[in-house]
């Protein structure tokens, strides 16, 4: 499993694009795409970003929106255009909590009125249910909800191989932490220094559930964007060696 960080940034940073991941994963051999996250500005840097990963022309196998908030979902429209443009045939699996359905075809109708009844691919629905681990291409997907106002459901990803935690936005819940033990990378939403910013993550709760999950690595995203940009060596003295900021483009190889 390797995972392409394309964006790492929170909803309004001017600096940074909305967290997005590309995540390549195995099943039985074959290779497998799969996209963690869409908001406004994910899929530019997806295309920028992916043929560093051979991401496929065509697209991903999978979209996971881990919730409904605009940095997280309100790119699938444009996502969904261009892999039109691109010649896409095969169906697009798209994945996330109840009612994730129903939330894609809103946007996709707002953005762009006739662009549901013009899609050369079929959109396939898979709602996810915590507790209840869902089976898609050969891979496995398993939600937790976490504490954001918007529920957000944490994912457990893994392949033949390796696994990884994406929290999408919000700290860890109890059931996060069940979710995110030994994974071979985990990667969490990290508004603020110490905890307190309302429905968010901070760094210092994501250095406590590593010390209990033990993952293999630690990787934050989604900072407020004055912290990212002017208070980093504050970031970094609160991580203490713990985990490491991924950069944009940056690839990460999971071990198993
Ligand atoms: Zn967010
Ligand atoms: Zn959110």
């Amino acid at each position: 499993m390797r995972v392409l960080f394309c964006g790492v940034g929170e909803a309004f940073d001017d600096a940074q694009p909305n967290t997005c991941l590309l995540v390549e994963a195995f099943s039985d051999g074959a290779r497998r795409e799969v996209l963690l996250d869409c908001g406004f500005t994910a899929p530019y840097s997806y295309w920028r970003h992916g043929p560093s990963l051979d991401a496929a022309p065509d697209g991903p196998d999978i979209v996971w929106l881990s919730h409904f908030h605009g940095d997280h979902f309100l790119g699938f429209p444009a996502l969904a255009a261009r892999l039109t443009q691109s010649g896409r045939t095969r169906d697009l699996h798209v994945a996330g909590r109840q009612g994730v359905g129903m939330a894609v075809c809103r946007a996709l109708d707002l953005a762009y009125p006739n662009l549901r009844e013009n899609l050369g691919f079929a959109l396939k629905f898979d709602e996810c249910l915590p507790g209840e681990p869902l089976e898609m291409s050969g891979l496995s997907f398993s939600g937790a909800f976490t504490t954001h106002p918007e529920p957000c459901l944490a994912l457990r990803l893994e392949d033949e191989a390796a696994s990884l935690y994406y929290s999408g936005d919000g700290a860890p819940s109890a059931e996060c932490l069940a979710l995110a033990w030994g994974t071979g990378l985990l990667v969490q939403e990290a508004y603020s220094i110490a905890p307190g910013s309302p429905g968010h993550g901070s760094v210092e709760e994501t250095v406590q559930l590593a010390r209990m999950a033990s993952p293999g690595a630690l990787a934050l995203v989604h900072l407020e964007r004055r912290l990212r940009a002017d208070s980093l060596p504050e970031v970094m003295a609160a991580l203490d060696g713990a985990g490491y900021l991924p950069e944009p483009g940056h690839i990460h190889d999971v071990r198993p």
